[in-house]
């Protein structure tokens, strides 16, 4: 039986759970689905995170507001892909910052990326229209870009860590409270999407640079947030393992329909129950594929793309 289209008929919702990180530090995980958080400064508030649709933010943003009325100053996006930005015009931010690739990513392909991701995801998009256009930052970095948060609450630090997920993947690091927010640079028992990725940087230098932090608290781009030394060390270990055997893998085969049947008979043991698997399998073994074959940036996934990809690997 040929297996629905990505994540087209994952239809049931997801239970989601507001977290208090350390005082003013607030994560919303929701069992698999994208993340987001929130940091009070002195007088304002920074946004991590828009999701997918004006009126998805909305529902966050009113369930933050239980906690605290600060108006949002920032509004920090983590890399471009639509089901992390497309709600921005909920938060009403005076700032909205991403990395300088990021901007690029948007103008080159945001809109390809958001008819690809809505059909790949259908749900997470609640009221479609409400979403006003593309999201564009206001503000842009290369390296590093710290947001002094006022009065004795330290900084939020936004660093670049290099090629991964995206080619523009931003973090932010709260030193003095030892929390980074990894956007989808690391996941917590949730499958990787890697079909915009550097597979090579993103396996080694980037993430060493994610873990040279030395965070006590990690909240990933989905899934739960991990607690304790351990616990983020064992999320930045699972994703740097699927980059692994990813790389194993697809390098051994002489065929992309061999790579993805290699990557999955060796992924699907430990992941194959984790969220979006089987979404994304296709599209990643599609991009590290052509990564080893010398294609330097990743193709612009178009939703005609998708479905070429996904009816050749998946079904
Ligand atoms: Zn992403």
């Amino acid at each position: 039986m040929a297996k629905p289209f990505a994540s087209s008929a994952d239809l049931g919702e997801k239970r989601q759970s507001l977290e208090t990180l350390a005082e003013g530090v607030y994560a919303l995980t929701a069992e698999g689905d994208p993340n987001v958080g929130a940091v009070e400064g002195e007088d304002f508030l920074v946004c991590f995170e828009a999701l997918a649709t004006p009126v998805v933010a909305r529902a966050w943003l009113a369930r933050l507001r239980e906690h605290t009325d600060k108006p949002i100053r920032y509004l920090v996006l983590s890399h471009y892909h639509a089901v992390r930005v497309l709600g921005a015009s909920a938060f009403g931010a005076d700032v909205i910052v991403t990395h300088e690739k990021t901007r690029e990513l948007i103008a080159e392909r945001g809109e390809q990326d958001w008819a690809s991701e809505y059909a790949r995801m259908p749900r997470l998009f609640k009221e479609p229209a409400s979403i006003l256009g593309l999201t564009w930052p206001t503000a842009t970095f290369s390296d590093r870009f710290t947001i002094d948060l006022g009065g004795d609450r330290g900084d939020l630090v936004l660093h670049y860590c290099g090629r991964g997920h995206t080619e523009g993947d931003l973090v932010a690091w709260l030193p003095r409270q030892r929390i980074l927010f990894a956007g989808d640079l690391v996941e917590s028992q949730a499958a990787l999407y890697t079909g915009d990725a550097f597979h090579r940087d993103w396996a080694s230098s980037t993430l060493d640079r994610v873990a040279s932090f030395g965070a006590e608290t990690l909240v990933g781009g989905r899934g739960a947030v991990a607690r304790g030394a351990g616990e983020v060390e064992a999320s930045v270990g699972q994703t740097r393992d699927f980059l692994a055997v990813m790389l194993r893998e697809v390098s051994a085969a002489g065929t992309l329909k061999e790579a993805f049947e290699r990557t999955h008979r060796a992924l699907e043991p430990r992941y194959g129950s984790w969220p979006i698997f089987e979404h994304c399998l296709p599209f990643n073994v599609s991009r590290l594929w052509d990564e080893l074959h010398g294609v330097e940036r990743p193709r612009v996934w178009t939703a005609e793309r998708d479905r070429e990809v996904w009816d050749e690997l998946q079904s």
